[in-house]
């Protein structure tokens, strides 16, 4: 763990170097999905406060062991329309919101007493068909939504490329994502992050203006469930 976890900063140390960004400006979300508590609390003692999970079910008794650590939750699942409560309740951040009635739901199952909800975005970039999230011209439409939900923070846009797609088609698809932030807070609309960058591609992601790398596979070994 420690190891990978050197390899890892090296990595993104040498990437923000690459494009004359400044290191401190990149987070790494923890991608934890797969992985006991116990691996969690090594990462966390290496330093890491954020942590990245796809299911509900496997979150939430991780998030209890780990209580007294003070840790933030993302969740960076496909979201479904009738499980959102949970999200709204235990998480501090959700990564692939794609549709205006799962927001809306996100917001009102928010707590008062909680901080809002950090939401992105997520947008479909190289038009896949199995993919989750808005098409690129959907973007200014689902923000301008957002906008008004009282118990949601609006951070920003989140992607995610295939597995193995050459380096190409990595900056394009990063690039694209990257214009349309751009775009937005041209447009008035406050963003301040930009959710892309997997274990295999965040050289592309620092190049093109990543913020928060969702880093899983390269920090952890491989999972031991798929997923
Ligand atoms: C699993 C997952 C990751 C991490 O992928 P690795 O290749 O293990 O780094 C990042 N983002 C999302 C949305 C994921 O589902």
């Amino acid at each position: 763990m420690h190891d990978r976890f050197e390899t890892v900063r090296a990595r993104v140390d040498a990437a923000a170097r690459d494009s004359g960004r400044d290191p401190a400006s990149i987070s790494i979300l923890a991608v934890s999905k797969g992985q006991p508590a116990a691996r969690l609390r090594e990462a966390a003692a290496l330093g890491f406060t954020a942590f990245g999970e796809n299911y509900v079910a496997e979150a939430l008794p991780k998030m209890r062991e780990l209580e007294g650590l003070a840790l933030d939750w993302h969740f960076i699942g496909r979201l479904q329309a009738n499980k959102t409560r949970p999200i709204a309740t235990h998480f501090a951040w959700v990564h692939g919101v794609d549709r205006l009635d799962i927001a809306r739901r996100l917001s009102e199952q928010r707590s008062h007493f909680a901080p809002p909800l950090n939401v992105c975005v997520q947008v479909n970039v190289l038009g896949e068909a199995s993919k989750g999230g808005v098409a690129p011209d959907e973007v200014a439409g689902l923000l301008a939504a957002l906008g008004p939900l009282p118990r949601l923070r609006l951070r920003g846009l989140m992607c995610m490329l295939p597995y193995g797609a050459p380096a190409l088609q990595q900056h394009e698809g990063f690039g694209l994502l990257r214009r349309l932030r751009d775009a937005s807070v041209a447009d008035g609309i406050t963003l301040d992050t930009l959710s892309m960058g997997m274990s295999n591609d965040l050289e592309a992601a620092v190049a093109e203006g990543s913020t928060i790398l969702r880093i899983g596979t390269a920090l952890f070994g491989a999972r031991a469930t798929a997923g």
